[in-house]
């Protein structure tokens, strides 16, 4: 049985009054459920998320980190720092890393590369732009990210990853990937991983989907059998919208 997942990636939202709030809200509210949660606050707030959930089965994640150990990488966060303050899952390649801060294939190789080698679990992001749908290519241009970022991984690693599927065109805009669509491609990336490894590992990874997953949608996206569960943005700021979304699943 693959493993179900609800993460909420916060990204530059919530100080530390605000997440201690949410923190609080989400533990006292969190139902019994089946479905691991993930959330991914700030840097600066990572060490008050890991102290507050401590006796809680909320996990905590980084939304990014550094390739290299330590050095002069100003402003940067290495897999050490995280996994001293007890953060072992870390977010790599999301969309607004790859837009906003140049992250290509080849960085993020490194950073899954240092990730796995410091033992920790990665939430690989990937999706297509809004052009490259248009165009007929998303399948050509997530195959590319996959074989860049992942293909050249031993097949154990791929018990550490799990993957995010979030059209660009989707996140944070309020248009959603249709059931179908996001069904079809999470069925289409299960077959390129069995093409390059094999039917096993593609039937074990859990693929999540991203883009605009709100209460109304996410038990029918949920519902299509290769979606795993959502990596969620917006709706995992509001407590009771990220309850309802975990309730989904
Ligand atoms: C995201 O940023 O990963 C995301 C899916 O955002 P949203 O849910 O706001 O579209």
């Amino acid at each position: 049985m693959r493993k179900k997942i609800v993460a909420g990636n916060w990204k530059m939202n919530k100080n530390l009054d605000e997440t201690e709030a949410l923190l609080a809200e989400l533990s006292a509210k969190l139902p019994d459920t089946h479905a691991d949660v993930i959330v991914a606050p700030t840097f600066v707030n990572l060490a008050t998320a890991v102290n507050h959930l401590n006796s809680s089965v909320i996990q905590v994640a980084a939304q990014n980190m550094h390739f290299e150990d330590t050095g002069a990488y100003t402003g940067e966060i290495s897999a050490d720092m995280l996994l001293n303050i007890g953060v072992g899952t870390v977010i790599l390649g999301h969309s607004e890393r790859r837009s906003l801060f140049g992250e290509d294939d080849a960085m993020l190789a490194r950073k899954v590369k240092k990730a796995l080698e410091k033992n920790m679990q990665i939430i690989f992001c990937f999706g297509e732009e809004l052009s490259d749908r248009k165009s007929s290519n998303h399948f050509k241009v997530v195959e590319g990210q996959l074989k860049n970022g992942l293909f050249n991984l031993p097949a154990e690693a791929w018990s550490s990853i799990i993957l995010a599927y979030e059209p660009v065109w989707a996140i944070g805009t309020g248009e959603t990937a249709s059931p179908e669509q996001a069904q079809e491609m999470h069925e289409f990336i299960r077959k390129t991983i069995a093409g390059a490894y094999d039917s096993n590992i593609a039937d074990e990874v859990t693929i999540l989907y991203g883009g605009s997953v709100k209460p109304a949608n996410a038990a029918e996206i949920f519902s299509k059998p290769d979606v795993d569960g959502g990596l969620i943005g917006g709706a995992a700021l509001k407590c009771d919208d990220f309850i309802a979304i975990i309730n989904a699943i």
